[in-house]
């Protein structure tokens, strides 16, 4: 279905972003990695992705903190696979704390990597996909990104500003075949999530398992994590052709978070 398209995936060496790359190479697309970790690790992803779609892919260590090393990446796409047709803005970090203790410097990176980062690769590729005349955008952002929780004071406004985002670049993009979708997913079971589980079980003196028991029944009435591998391929829909007309939707995928 994507055979032959383009795809750059931030932050793909984690756990919804490396699912992400791996839907997008199961349907044909070229893909480039990105993401903080071990070479042998991604070297042996990239090989996966290759597999998988049969065509091509590639790393690059861009740093979502600097502006200069994203513009590079989308460079490095550019230049390797002729062009960049798909760019999912997923790099994301959080932190927890009460706004007065928040560290100022917690809320400058979560900004600049949860928000910044995304304007930055968009303003880099959407030229060639308007030349192109197609293209698809998805920003991964939460039901953070709809809704607040207490102590996620640069997460919540961080992805709000990327929805927010989200919907102008559709705008801007309407008549020229791009559209910029969001996804705003609950809990998934990833570092990012483990980190604020252990830390209540911690908190609680209660086993691991009781904390998951109570965050998912607090917020997500499933009451079971989001799976890596349905936003994958909820991104596989966004960039098919039944999405085509889709432009500027915040497509929850919470197990019914925000309609509580
Ligand atoms: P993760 O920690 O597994 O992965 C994060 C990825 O971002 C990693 O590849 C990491 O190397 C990369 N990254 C972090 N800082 C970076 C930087 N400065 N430059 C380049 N890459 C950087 O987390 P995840 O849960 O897979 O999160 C992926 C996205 O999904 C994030 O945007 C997150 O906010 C969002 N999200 C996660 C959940 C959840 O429940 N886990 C829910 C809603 C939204």
């Amino acid at each position: 279905m994507l055979k032959g398209k383009n795809a750059v995936v931030t932050g793909s060496t984690g756990t919804i972003g490396r699912a992400i790359a791996q839907s997008l190479a199961d349907a044909g697309a070229n893909v480039l990695l990105n993401g903080f970790g071990e070479s042998d690790e991604i070297e042996k992803l990239r090989g996966n992705l290759i597999r998988r779609s049969g065509g091509k892919a590639l790393y690059h260590g861009a740093d979502m903190l600097h502006p200069d090393e994203i513009v590079a990446m989308i460079g490095m796409a550019e230049r390797e696979f002729g062009g960049v047709d798909i760019l999912v803005n997923n790099a994301g970090i959080q932190h927890v704390s009460p706004i007065e203790s928040f560290p100022r410097e917690k809320w400058d990176d979560i900004i600049a990597i949860d928000l910044s980062a995304a304007f930055h690769a968009i303003r880099a590729t959407v030229s060639g996909m308007k030349a192109r005349r197609w293209g698809r955008i998805v920003n991964i952002a939460s039901v953070h990104g709809l809704v607040a929780s207490i102590d996620k004071s640069a997460y919540v406004a961080a992805k709000h500003g990327l929805v927010g985002l989200t919907r102008e670049v559709a705008l801007e993009t309407a008549t020229f075949g791009v559209t910029c979708n969001a996804i705003c997913p609950g809990w998934v079971d990833t570092p990012l999530v483990r980190r604020q589980y252990e830390a209540r079980a911690a908190r609680e003196g209660s086993p691991v398992t009781e904390a998951i028991a109570a965050m998912l029944g607090e917020k997500q009435p499933s009451r079971s994590f989001v799976s890596p591998r349905s936003i994958g391929e909820a991104v596989v829909f966004l960039c098919g052709t039944a999405a085509d007309a889709i432009t500027g939707v915040a497509l929850p995928i919470d197990g019914g978070w925000v309609v509580q």
